[in-house]
């Protein structure tokens, strides 16, 4: 491919390697070359043992799925929902991409209609979009079931979400941030819940929301069935499943090697102008058609997604600088497929579900190998091979 310049030094397949002087990340860029492998994926070869028929939930929650054309359960889900509908307490170790909303809500939904109680059902994700995805797929699964839910979220109006509150729903579905706010204001109480889910456990540790959970954790009564999801198992998060869960039944869903299953390269660049004009000539390629780029921070990604703008190219950015309904609004056209990039930084594209991006573009490295993975993480999903390129400056 002509935008392709194979890095010089090359030897038995790996770049030497440069780095530049005023980049924290030293990740050696031999670890973002690969050559996908199809067919790796368990998740994908994975046999259920159940079809959703087999589960025991009302009918309309039976319709609901069959209009989500799901045909079978994925892993997560068949292994967690029986848990689950027995009230255990479940860990999951599971990350985005693996049907683990669903594993977590449909039975969350059963219960909740043969017992509509209010404010039983807290969720709590570590970001906006996390949160606000939950509660899409509740409305879908929850649909003619006079269910209702409240998102509880920062940069959406506070006031909005306490005359919501008032109404009573039987759902919350937080950040922990906005969560702990309306407690204080005393707009939530926590009294009445019965199920707990921590979603996505380990990134709201590495965002420092521990003390906020503990405090909202805290406030839930002891009698209450926790659901506990994250992608690793530290010991951080470890000590966490021991103060929250009694007696949890752990699932764990190995999913792809994500690495594995991407195209992986680099593309060196001596200027950042050559950065930026390799970018555009990457981009005037059709191949790229849905592409994801990241950036470090979050002016970088504005200006970025901006350049790319007045070149013509449909492009979005989101990141913390954003509203919540400007990011909410850039998430979607990217989704509809009106914008054919989006600039992200790695907090604001953490657990988004975006499906079908042909190539994760790392225009700035990542700091941390793991979110290397997470990046390349949003292609190649499912059955599909997909590519990543990344930026290595050596200027
Ligand atoms: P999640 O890991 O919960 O973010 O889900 C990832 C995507 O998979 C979402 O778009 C879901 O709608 C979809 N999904 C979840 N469960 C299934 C299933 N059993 N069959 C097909 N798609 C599913």
């Amino acid at each position: 491919m002509a935008y392709y310049k194979k890095p010089r030094g090359r030897q038995n397949g790996r770049p030497k390697f440069g780095g530049s002087k005023n980049r924290v990340a030293q990740i050696h860029p031999s670890k973002f070359v690969n050559r996908a492998s199809v067919g790796s994926d368990d998740a994908v070869s994975y046999q259920a043992k159940h079809q959703f028929a087999d589960f025991p939930f009302r009918n309309q929650l039976h319709a609901n799925i069959r209009n989500q054309n799901y045909q079978t359960p994925s892993a997560i889900q068949d292994q967690a929902i029986p848990h689950i509908l027995e009230q255990k307490d479940v860990i999951g170790l599971a990350n985005t991409g693996t049907g683990k909303t669903a594993a977590f809500l449909l039975p969350i939904i059963d219960k909740l209609c043969a017992d509509p109680q209010e404010v039983s059902v807290l969720i709590l994700a570590p970001t906006r979009e996390l949160a606000q995805q939950i509660d899409d797929q509740f409305r879908i699964f929850a649909k003619d079931m006079r269910l209702f839910s409240t998102l509880l979220v920062g940069g959406a109006n506070i006031d909005r979400q306490v005359a919501q509150l008032r109404r009573k729903p039987h759902m919350i579905i937080g950040t922990p941030g906005r969560t702990m706010d309306l407690m204080k204001r005393k707009q939530l109480s926590l009294g009445g819940v019965r199920a707990l889910v921590l979603d996505e456990a380990d990134r709201m540790l590495d965002m420092g929301f521990i003390g906020d959970i503990r405090t909202i954790v805290k406030q839930a009564p002891n009698e209450r069935q926790t659901l506990f999801f994250s992608a690793t198992m530290t010991s951080k998060v470890r000590e966490l499943t021991k103060e929250f869960l009694r007696d949890p039944e752990m699932v764990s869903v190995k999913t792809a090697n994500t690495s594995d299953r991407v195209d992986q390269d680099i593309i060196e660049v001596n200027s950042k102008e050559e950065k930026l004009s390799k970018l555009l000539n990457m981009l005037s390629n059709e191949e790229f058609e849905k592409v994801l780029l990241f950036g470090r921070t979050k002016h970088g990604v504005q200006r970025l997604s901006e350049q790319l703008k007045k070149q013509g190219f449909s492009s979005v950015a989101i990141h913390g600088n954003k509203t919540q309904s400007q990011r909410q609004s850039a998430l979607k056209s990217f989704k509809n497929n009106s914008a054919r990039v989006m600039v992200a930084t790695d907090v604001a594209a953490r657990g988004l579900d975006i499906p079908s991006v042909s190539h994760v573009i790392n225009f700035d490295q990542p700091a941390t190998y793991e979110d290397y993975v997470h990046r390349i993480g949003r292609t190649g999903r499912g059955d599909a091979t997909g590519t990543a390129f990344t930026f290595i400056e050596r200027y």
